[in-house]
């Protein structure tokens, strides 16, 4: 599933291909992923130009100066641009954007839950939006942020760092990687987590994030893609999907325990 990192990353791979163009067309070719595409989207688009593209969450946010394109790459989803203008869609490529000088940006989404969406007002007031905590980067998720947020929380901290309105963007990967950098068990209960510890997993969240943007970066080139690959990018993991194989730190197994119907995976032995 792409997480943050994947997001920002399509962010930066698409950026220059995009502003400052003129949308000549979006081709859709399945009006259904996660909500209805609208059908008159085309002729909205036509002729806008596109300004600045930003991200909040996992939402990239397209300013095409009349209104602005919502994405979310939902499960599988994936913005490539095509390296040559006769590559024959899939039956995963939902649709195409095509600019003024022929630069086409596809969307392969296999499960279908990604969305496209067009709004006219400013998008940070969208019902899907407005309501989600601070980015993980930004100086509001601070500690004390945290601590305030979380003192009154008794599910895990896993769950509550993973939920949007706490902090946003951290999916189950960063999760289990971060509480693992901090020393953190995921099942611990939210609000019994020291100052210091969450001082510890905010440092762990923002540069676990930071390493895997520039890990993402180093492999921008391959942002034009021709094998059809999703243009994810894979990393090295302390734990996660590690359960039965030895801790990176003390040698003691890696376990993985189900939290909120995720998996989970931490050392026994560095985590408490
Ligand atoms: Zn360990």
């Amino acid at each position: 599933m792409p997480e943050l990192p994947e997001v920002e990353i399509t962010k930066q791979g698409i950026e220059p291909f995009l502003v400052g163009q003129t949308i000549e067309k979006i081709v859709l070719r399945n009006l259904k992923l996660r909500w209805p595409i609208p059908k008159d989207l085309c002729k909205v688009l036509q002729g806008l130009e596109i300004r600045s593209i930003k991200r909040r969450a996992k939402y990239i946010l397209i300013d095409c100066s009349a209104g602005w394109l919502i994405i979310h790459l939902g499960m599988s989803g994936s913005l490539r641009v095509l390296s040559s203008f006769h590559e024959a869609p899939t039956k995963h490529d939902h649709y195409d954007l095509y600019t003024a000088n022929n630069t086409i940006i596809r969307y392969r989404d296999p499960r279908k839950f990604g969305a496209l969406i067009w709004t006219a007002s400013n998008p940070y007031d969208h019902r899907l939006i407005k309501h989600l905590g601070p980015e993980p980067m930004d100086e509001a998720f601070n500690r004390d942020f945290l601590y305030q947020k979380l003192r009154t929380r008794s599910s895990s901290i896993k769950l509550q760092i993973m939920n949007n309105q706490v902090v946003t963007g951290v999916g189950n990967i960063y999760a289990n990687e971060s509480l693992f950098h901090a020393g953190i068990s995921p099942t611990r209960q939210a609000y019994k987590v020291t100052r210091p510890k969450l001082e510890l997993l905010i440092v762990a969240i923002k540069t676990t994030l930071e390493r895997a943007i520039r890990a993402g970066g180093s492999s921008l080139q391959d942002f034009y893609l021709t094998d059809g690959s999703t243009g994810y990018f894979q990393q090295q993991y302390m734990v996660y999907g590690r359960a039965g194989e030895p801790c990176h730190k003390c040698k003691a197994i890696i376990r993985s325990v189900a939290i909120g119907q995720r998996s989970s995976f931490y050392c026994p032995k560095c985590q408490k």
